[in-house]
């Protein structure tokens, strides 16, 4: 097998708030293209970030969505999200909210009302997962995945181990259900631990160092907080924990279709972009109560 090169790793660049909530790194398409990265067209990333107490939750509010979905994965701090179809949930500590946009919603992400009572270190990552144009306008949907629900893989000699999100990691299936094929894994390895990842050559493979730092192929830091992004040329990589790490690992293969993408809305031409703000405009997405 061979070994996946490093194409780059990016250092945390300069936060921006999105709403009042959410202090975020963007890292995708920031560092790239959302063609790039494909099918992982956005990240955002709030590294540790203390938000005082407050009776009035931080967030952001109603806002529409259209032909993706927006995975929220929260390391630190609780977050409630509504959405015009009906989903909505909590999470907190090692969960996972995965909701599909598709062919539109109304939602709002905000801290949790308990939590912001009494505030603290906040740490989360959003991810937008584009959808191939057949399911661009199918149903919306929400998957809230529990961490206790969450598949876990031990790895040998007590080395850690792997939170299977999505995907398949050692026949163990992932969570959540996905369009396309995409392996999102929460990986925690104890200082010392070396272990190595296989995925198709053509898929588009990226990591996150969440907390902690390592050594990738051998000689490559990848401290805390940086985000790892790999060349399509090779199949596996090796992680080697420089002290205690969670990493999120992602891999998915291209959808490789036109992306036409502005703001809230990823579609595949002009025309079904006028078309989703023609639709968020007339009240096709439904209602969502402020
Ligand atoms: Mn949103």
């Amino acid at each position: 097998m061979k070994t996946r090169t490093i194409e780059k790793v990016t250092k945390p660049g300069i936060p921006h708030f999105v709403g009042d909530g959410f202090r975020v790194h963007n890292f995708i398409p920031g560092t790239s293209t959302m063609k790039r990265m494909d099918p992982f067209i956005m990240m955002d990333y709030n590294s540790k970030y203390n938000f005082p107490a407050t009776d009035k939750p931080k967030g952001v509010g109603v806002h529409p969505h259209r032909g993706f979905e927006t995975v929220t994965i929260a390391y630190r701090g609780r977050i409630q999200h509504d959405d015009s179809s009906g989903g909505g949930g909590i999470i907190g500590e090692g969960d996972v909210q995965w909701m599909t946009a598709a062919s539109g919603v109304l939602h709002k992400e905000f801290h949790e009302t308990e939590w912001s009572k009494t505030g603290g270190e906040f740490q989360m990552v959003q991810l937008w997962v584009n959808l191939p144009a057949k399911d661009k306008m199918s149903p919306p949907k929400y998957q809230a995945i529990a961490n206790a629900d969450i598949n876990k893989v031990a790895l040998p000699n007590n080395d850690g181990e792997v939170e299977v999100i999505a995907g398949k990691y050692n026949e163990k299936k992932g969570s959540a259900s996905t369009f396309s094929p995409i392996n999102m894994y929460n990986v925690k390895l104890k200082k010392g631990a070396k272990t190595q990842f296989t995925f198709p050559k053509h898929y588009t493979t990226a990591l996150l160092m969440v907390e902690g730092d390592a050594k990738v192929n051998g000689d490559t830091n990848a401290p805390q907080d940086h985000f790892v992004m790999f060349s399509s040329d090779g199949e596996s990589f090796s992680v080697e924990a420089l002290n205690d790490t969670v990493i999120l690992v992602l891999s998915g293969e291209p959808i490789n279709e036109p992306i036409a993408a502005h703001g809230p809305f990823v579609m595949n031409t002009q025309e079904e972009l006028i078309e989703a703000f023609q639709d968020f405009n007339t009240g096709k997405f439904g209602y969502l109560e402020d």
